[in-house]
């Protein structure tokens, strides 16, 4: 079964708008994609392609947030009711956010720390399509020091001895990618942004073991010296950064790290603040360190290095389904509305390592993406807006939009 969609503006996820633009989907997958100057040679529309025209519409590739948390339902101190939850709880849990996360456009999910390894399961159930959600790519849990940033739902694991084990464990369970928690954080009492956690050894040792694997690593690394450590170490990519000085950023530009700035986690606590009722160390740790957060990004856009997009959604007010509040954010880099939505889509997909599979409209790629009745390089807030969304599509299946939970 072919589609052919023409006449629309089709964003593509690499750097190109075609406009008008044709994009012929063969089953799971996207067979051509092109100008329509070139469509005649080009698509070679046979009798069993279904053409849709879509005149006055815009198709781009389904969004990707690299850095999530399922299992977190954004209330304002979301890690405390996780310390007495069980694994069926979770696994609901995970599963209306996932769908929630999907019907906002969102095709693709990097959830980099979960309870216990619920969230390989749902993972699993998704892609055997038995529940629907975006594609996950899952850390299962997050490996942090003892009393680390994340110990609630994370696997606290000591010296390189412990940390290479709780790797392996991770991975045993079908992990996608490795989380470790280089500093301390936010949202964890006692715990402080600015402040080293994991050693070099440790880091080290812990990334070694995933490359083994062949899959990747994460840092949660907030504070200078934990970024060196983890970049030194090896490090794919940087979860959050701040205060980051010209050395790290010459750092993860040659070597092409990724940064994941997350700014609407901070910006979700400041904005709800006490008053809403989440636990004042948050929102004071959040406060203080906004401003570092918002100029380490700017400063790494200007170098050059990749800024993808990632929301820590689950977090206090930053709810699942709302990931595209993210878009907003970085526009505080300067960024203009292409260069965000390429963090959201083709650059996303090659900072998490899953370029040949999704992120940009290119033959052979998945099918994953939407049609659009309004332009987001024109106004990029269309995009957090439900009725903007006509048509979404996962792997060539589209989602029925209407039918999701709306908790
Ligand atoms: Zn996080």
């Amino acid at each position: 079964m072919k589609t052919l969609y023409k006449n629309g503006t089709i964003i593509t996820g690499t750097g190109d708008v075609l406009d008008p633009g044709w994009l012929l989907v063969e089953n799971d997958t996207i067979a051509g994609v092109g100008p329509m100057t070139a469509f005649s040679q080009a698509a070679d529309a046979k009798d069993n392609t279904k053409e849709t025209d879509i005149s006055g519409l815009t198709v781009m590739p389904g969004m990707i947030d690299c850095h999530v948390h399922l299992v977190m339902d954004g209330s304002p101190d979301p890690t405390a009711p996780l310390m007495t939850m069980d694994d069926a709880t979770a696994a609901i849990r995970m599963m209306i956010h996932a769908r929630q996360t999907l019907n906002a456009g969102f095709t693709t999910v990097r959830d980099l720390g979960c309870l216990n390894h619920v969230g390989l399961r749902v993972r699993d159930a998704i892609n055997q399509g038995r529940i629907s959600g975006p594609r996950i790519l899952c850390a299962g849990q997050m490996i942090c020091m003892t009393g680390g940033h994340g110990w609630q739902i994370g696997r606290e694991a000591d010296g390189p001895d412990e940390v290479c084990k709780a790797v392996r464990a991770q991975i045993k369970a079908g992990a996608d990618v490795i989380k470790l928690m280089a500093t301390g954080g936010i949202c964890t009492r006692g715990v402080e942004p600015g402040h080293t956690q994991y050693s070099f050894e440790e880091m080290r040792a812990g990334i070694i073991e995933a490359h083994k694997a062949g899959i990747p690593a994460a840092a949660h690394a907030q504070g200078l010296e934990g970024v060196k450590v983890a970049l030194a170490a090896g490090i794919d990519t940087i979860e959050h950064g701040m205060n980051l000085d010209n050395e790290a950023i010459d750092m993860m530009y040659k070597n092409q790290i990724p940064l994941i700035p997350t700014l609407a986690a901070g910006a979700c606590i400041i904005r709800h603040g006490r008053q809403s009722g989440i636990p004042s160390f948050i929102v004071e740790k959040s406060e203080r360190h906004r401003q570092e957060r918002i100029q380490s990004c700017i400063h790494a856009w200007r170098a050059g290095v990749t800024i993808a997009l990632g929301t820590d959604a689950g977090t206090p007010f930053n709810l699942h389904g709302n990931n595209a509040a993210e878009l907003s954010e970085l526009a505080v880099t300067g960024m203009n509305s292409h260069d965000i939505l390429l963090s959201a889509t083709g650059k996303a997909a090659r900072a998490i390592g899953i370029s040949h599979i999704t992120g940009t409209l290119a033959p052979g790629m998945q099918a994953d993406f939407l049609v659009l009745n309004h332009n987001p390089l024109e106004n990029i807030q269309v995009l957090l807006e439900k009725q903007t969304f006509l048509e979404i599509h996962m792997g060539g299946k589209r989602i029925n939009i209407d039918e999701g939970c709306d908790t």
